[in-house]
């Protein structure tokens, strides 16, 4: 996993400098069809960019971690109290998708948004599993790793169905349940000894 250091030093977010003590981990994608963690990074890194503001994004063609605050940063990312306690990493979209109106989308070419939606799915899992150590959090625990859909049900975050409904309408067997176990696996892999 490579990490590419971007902080968003010019979004009001950063300005406002608060700290977090983190409590878990929620998960995003961006909601449009912007596979380049750049191109957020650019749009992001300005005084007027008021609205959003969160720690990482996952890019979809390289798979590369932009991480845009510094990790107990207080991030504007998930709207409501999960701000307050999660960090919020967003993963980057296919390009050929194309929405149609709220979660609904379009997508002509599954095979090559699959590509991008498997690349960043796995780069999240190694994230995930990076950060839960960073933080001694479970992976597993009620609510610590979060989707911002499953935020939303939870009362904790905006109405939004991310990324729950991009793995769902490419019909592409991912799931938070998964994913989380997957998260458990690599925290997993990482702690046996390097065979002799
Ligand atoms: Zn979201």
């Amino acid at each position: 996993m490579e990490i590419v250091e971007s902080i968003l030093k010019e979004n009001p977010c950063y300005k406002k400098g608060r700290k977090i003590a983190v409590k878990g981990l929620m998960l995003h994608s961006v909601g449009c069809a912007q596979p380049s963690a750049e191109v957020f990074v650019d749009k992001w890194n300005r005084p007027e960019a008021s609205r959003a503001c969160v720690h990482a994004f996952i890019d979809g063609n390289t798979g590369k971690v932009y991480q845009t605050l510094p990790w107990n940063h207080r991030a504007w990312h998930g709207g409501g109290s999960s701000n307050d306690t999660h960090i919020g990493v967003e993963m980057c979209e296919p390009a050929c998708i194309k929405y149609t109106g709220g979660a609904s989308f379009t997508c002509p070419d599954r095979e090559r948004a699959m590509a991008v939606v498997k690349r960043t799915y796995e780069t999240a899992v190694e994230l995930f599993a990076f950060l839960c150590r960073e933080f001694a959090l479970d992976p597993l625990a009620d609510g610590v790793i979060v989707s911002h859909k499953e935020g939303h049900a939870r009362g904790i975050a905006s109405g939004h169905g991310d990324p729950d409904h991009l793995w769902k309408g490419l019909q592409s067997g991912y799931t938070m349940d998964g994913f989380r176990r997957d998260v458990r696996a690599a925290i997993n892999a990482s702690l046996q000894p390097e065979p002799v």
